[in-house]
């Protein structure tokens, strides 16, 4: 896998002293009540697992399915929801937490849908922000790190499935990326 990275953009080490950091503020920020915290699959699944077991208060579990991305380089432009069932979030305290905020579609779509099931709040975390201007009016209230525009992966965010489990969030090469076009 090592082989088809042509840069890494941010090590281990860096995004673990980071999530330390979002930890402890997300504890200070939300001191008591019921927080539920709603992972979206796959994506975040292995940013949210580090981060929310640095978080020193509790909070309840859920995930949520979604797609916007058909696995290759570009966002398809809508939002689908693949449960079949949504979570109860009346009147719940939601942080909802993504991999990467990109054209801001999802985070935007997902967090409107929680509304409307009734949620009283919701939070948003994502460890990575692209520097870019977004298609819809949204921002994290929890940033790991802004990044250029350009496509990464690692840390769970995926090219064609793969690259999940990089422990680091990095850039393929041309010739990775050639071998199964987006
Ligand atoms: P948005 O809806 O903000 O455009 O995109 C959100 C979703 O698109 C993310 O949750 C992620 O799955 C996917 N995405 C956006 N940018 C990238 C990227 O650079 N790399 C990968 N692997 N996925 C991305």
């Amino acid at each position: 896998m090592r082989a088809d990275i042509e840069r890494i953009l941010i090590d281990e080490e860096i995004i673990e002293k980071r999530l330390d950091r979002m930890a402890e503020e997300i504890g200070r920020d939300f001191p008591q009540g019921n927080l539920l915290a709603i992972i979206l699959l796959k994506g975040a699944l292995v940013f949210a697992a580090d981060l929310l077991r640095r978080v020193p208060r509790q909070l309840e579990l859920e995930c949520l399915n979604v797609s916007s991305y058909h696995g290759g380089l570009e966002s398809s432009g809508t939002v689908k929801f693949l449960d079949r069932s949504f979570p109860e979030v009346r009147g719940r305290h939601v942080l909802l937490l993504d991999d990467i905020l990109d054209t801001g579609r999802t985070l935007h779509a997902v967090a409107e849908r929680l509304r409307a099931e009734g949620a009283q709040a919701v939070h948003t975390c994502v460890l990575l922000a692209k520097d870019r201007p977004r298609d819809q009016e949204v921002a994290a209230d929890y940033t790991g790190f802004v990044i250029g525009d350009e496509f990464v992966v690692g840390y769970g965010l995926d090219y064609r499935g793969r690259y999940r489990n990089l422990p680091y969030v990095g850039v393929l090469t041309r010739e990775a990326i050639e071998r199964e076009p987006g």
